[in-house]
């Protein structure tokens, strides 16, 4: 193993990064046990940092992330050996260059839909973030190339996937985006299949997701120039 590889600060951000991401899998109920498993590229190199195998996720440490090379899957550090999807990974940072993160979750609403192979319906605006539309995968036994294959050919350019009989997978720009989405998916998966207990769910239409889409694009903080926030803790209040 060429330890040296690793060692860029790069290297260590990504790995520290995916250790505390995989702790946060596991606090925030995404996984059960060991399930699971979350990467980030390393800017400015070929190295992707991933969460080893059937490693317990609460005390996770940057040491026992892998780091492995994208285009060989050659592993470079790491205590551990890498993930079992590191297959899965692997082909969606090859297939999306606009990916620098993957959180794979066996979250349980999300999961159930994979099992009942009922699609993820745009009941609320918020599926824009996920995808158009999200797609389920064909199940195929994890760890496998042809799971990753069927798992980049169903996630397409979207943000989100299920994966029948498994589980669901979520991409990002970075760690944030890929766990907001993850939760996004989980949230909405438990909307969808509460709402169907109460009746025939009103699904948005296309036209109307098509709108929500444009607004959701521009969706996110926006900086006022010169104006700042604080917090007055007398009056417990935000203050200019
Ligand atoms: P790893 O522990 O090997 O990451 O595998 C868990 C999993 O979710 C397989 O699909
Ligand atoms: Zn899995």
């Amino acid at each position: 193993m060429d330890v040296s590889e690793g060692m860029t600060e790069h290297a260590a951000r990504a790995r520290a990064q995916v250790a505390e991401g995989a702790r946060r899998l596991y606090e925030r109920r995404l996984v059960v046990a060991t399930a699971g498993n979350v990467s980030v590229r390393v800017p400015d190199s070929n190295l992707l940092a991933i969460t080893p195998s059937g490693v317990p996720y609460g005390g996770m440490t940057a040491s026992d992330v892998a780091l492995v090379r994208l285009p060989d899957g050659v592993q470079v550090d790491g205590a551990w050996a890498p993930s079992s999807e590191l297959p899965l990974h692997r082909a969606i940072y090859a297939g999306r260059s606009d990916v620098f993160a993957i959180v794979h979750t066996h979250s349980r609403y999300a999961t159930m839909l994979g099992i009942t192979g009922r699609p993820l319906k745009p009941v609320h605006y918020a599926y824009g973030l996920l995808g158009d539309p999200v797609r389920t995968a064909p199940y195929v036994r994890y760890g496998t190339a042809a799971l990753a294959e069927a798992t980049l050919a169903a996630l397409g350019t979207n943000g989100a996937v299920l994966l029948q009989n498994h589980g669901a997978v979520t991409v990002g720009g970075n760690l944030e985006g890929a766990f907001e989405r993850a939760e996004m998916l989980e949230w909405l998966a438990e909307l969808q299949i509460g709402a169907e207990a109460l009746g025939p769910p009103l699904v948005l239409s296309e036209a109307e997701m098509a709108e929500a889409r444009a607004a959701l694009s521009g969706y996110g903080p926006e900086k006022r120039p010169g104006m700042t926030r604080a917090w007055h803790a007398g009056s417990g209040s935000w203050c200019r």
